[in-house]
This record gives structure tokens, C-alpha cells and sequence, in this order.
């Protein structure tokens, strides 16, 4: 994925992944600030926009961002703001995979008890 080509309003490089066939990624792309504009002045807010999609989340990638942003914080790189919400985000990412293995785990187990109902009505 190529990075984008903007610069943050802090001065440094914008890191995000750049949209397909653009130079920019989706905060600084001028086709979805110009799509953002518009829900605006229709008097509604950006949560109007579709927010872009990303890979899922492994609790090992998580770990890797987790490790990567303590050392930029530790040095400064990042501010402790956005490193509290980062490690929020991705708290919230992990709860909601362990919500979906319980409820796969769940499921198996409740068509392994169905199968065993069937079995038993049949001797
Ligand atoms: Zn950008």
C-alpha cells in the first residue's frame, strides 16, 4: 500500500495508506473532504461519511502497534492523547473478537448438543 502524501497540520508526514488510485489517503483526499463538506452544509455531520475499511485487526498485529506506539511515546513521537485513544481502539478491537470466538465457540458447541439430541431420539 503506498503512504500518503500529505502532511499532518503538526508538520510531519501523514502515514496513512493512500485511497486506491490516488496520492492521498481518506482524511486528506480532496474527492472524500469535498464528500464531507457537502453532508455538512446539508446540516448533517462527517458520521455521514462511510468511514473507510482495514484489514481486521490480529491480536498480534494489535500487539505489534501496542509495542511500536509505547517505545513513540516514550520518545515523544506521539502525543499521550492519541496514544491513550490508539490503545482504547484497539481495547475495544479485542473485546469484540473475543465476542465473536465465544459466540463461534457457542455455535459449535450448540450443534454438537443438537447432533447429540438427534442421536438419542434415534436408539
Ligand atoms: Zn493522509
Amino acid at each position: 500500500m503506498t503512504p500518503c502524501t500529505a502532511t499532518r497540520s503538526d508538520g510531519r508526514p501523514c502515514c496513512a495508506p493512500a485511497l486506491t488510485g490516488e496520492a492521498k489517503c481518506f482524511w486528506h483526499s480532496a474527492t472524500t473532504r469535498q464528500a464531507m463538506l457537502q453532508a455538512a452544509s446539508r446540516g448533517g455531520s462527517r458520521s455521514a461519511i462511510v468511514l473507510p475499511e482495514a484489514d481486521e485487526l490480529t491480536p498480534s498485529r494489535a500487539r505489534r502497534i501496542l509495542a511500536g506506539l509505547v517505545i513513540a511515546t516514550a520518545e515523544g513521537a506521539v502525543d499521550a492523547d492519541t496514544a491513550r485513544a490508539v490503545a482504547y481502539l484497539i481495547s475495544i478491537d479485542l473485546q469484540v473478537l473475543e465476542k465473536l470466538e465465544i459466540d463461534k465457540r457457542l455455535a459449535a458447541l450448540e450443534a454438537a448438543a443438537a447432533l447429540n439430541k438427534q442421536e438419542g431420539t434415534k436408539q
